[in-house]
């Protein structure tokens, strides 16, 4: 089965993304919209982010055969609550959120017989907003389905259908699995990225000019980490919190690690281990998720 009509809820990046991609790969499918934020609303239909920008969550999916919700983690509960009267009995409700367990937990509670199947498309800016959206986010990146146990098979590849149309390729695990993968991949990053980018920000001897004037030095590429959003990664440090943690202590251990290399002089280990980094990065490249360019070649995406 294909979804012809789908209703997207939360019409920033992701949101807004998915709108775009869905009008430029599956011209056939109607969308609605909805945005708890009337400026968001209006800027959406300014851009066409979906066919109807609606007023209310419960009108955007009163029709809809796939729910798509791409709000803050957080937030996932709250919606879900608002939609349940509202949505056809049949109508496949999924997500776009960072972490998986607590909102596999909180779609389900609020949607008792509803069918959820929870995705994640791996794939990002540190933009968010109802402008930063665009068509081919998806492209050549991952979107991971974590089904429940008894998910429908069915549903759960007309969901990986749906991912692929976009231009993306599907993976399916389960919760506990990506919520620990995305910790040590993507949320790990992020918190040291806030660190090393708050700790530069803060410190007396070194000013906070010769911080940006010298940059380059590696600190920039920190700095475009530790620009996204607040309320998105605030929501999945509170949500994500044992992976988080457990991946946390793994990497203060070996943190410590390279700070006993250092004390001790003992540049064998930290050549050891700076050659095996080097080599995941060559991975990266040649599996095309990364750009060997200096800048990434971030500069052509027009994100
Ligand atoms: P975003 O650009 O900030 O968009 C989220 C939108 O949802 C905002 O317009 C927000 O409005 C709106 N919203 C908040 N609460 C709502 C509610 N109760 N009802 C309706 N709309 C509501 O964020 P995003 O980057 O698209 O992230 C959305 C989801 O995608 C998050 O769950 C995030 O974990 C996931 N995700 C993000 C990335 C990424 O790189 N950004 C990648 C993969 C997945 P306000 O601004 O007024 O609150």
């Amino acid at each position: 089965m294909s979804f012809e009509r789908v209703a997207i809820i939360g019409l920033g990046l992701i949101g807004g993304s998915i709108g775009l991609a869905i009008a430029e790969h599956l011209p056939g499918v109607t969308t609605t919209g909805y945005d708890a934020d009337p400026a968001v609303r209006r800027r959406a239909a300014e851009r066409g982010l979906a066919g109807t920008i609606c007023e209310t969550a419960a009108e955007a999916v009163a029709d809809a055969e796939l729910v798509i919700l791409c709000v803050p983690v957080g937030a996932m509960g709250e919606v879900a609550r608002q939609i349940a009267d509202a949505l056809p009995p049949d109508a496949l409700v999924s997500d776009v959120g960072s972490s998986k367990r607590s909102i596999t937990r909180a779609l389900t509670e609020a949607l008792p017989g509803q069918p959820v199947i929870p995705a994640h498309p791996v794939a990002g800016t540190e933009h968010s907003g109802p402008d930063a959206g665009f068509a081919t986010l998806f492209h050549h990146r991952w979107c991971i389905l974590t089904p429940p146990v008894d998910a429908d098979p069915g549903l759960v590849a007309s969901l990986a259908e749906f991912w692929r149309a976009l231009g993306a390729m599907v993976e399916v695990m389960d919760a506990e699995h990506h919520d620990l993968v995305l910790a040590v991949t993507s949320h790990i990053p992020h918190l040291i990225a806030y660190t090393i980018v708050g700790t530069a920000s803060d410190l007396e001897e070194v000013t906070r000019g010769e911080v940006i004037k010298y940059s380059a030095g590696g600190f920039r590429d920190f700095t475009r980490i530790a620009a996204s959003d607040p309320t998105m990664w605030r929501d999945v440090f509170l949500n994500n919190r044992d992976a988080v943690l457990e991946m946390l202590d793994r990497f203060l251990t070996d943190l410590e690690g390279v700070r006993e290399a250092i004390k001790a002089g003992d540049g064998d280990s930290m050549f050891d281990l700076f050659t095996r980094t080097r080599a995941i990065r060559r991975g990266i490249i040649e599996l095309g998720q990364d750009d060997a360019r200096p800048d990434f070649g971030r500069a052509d995406h027009g994100a």
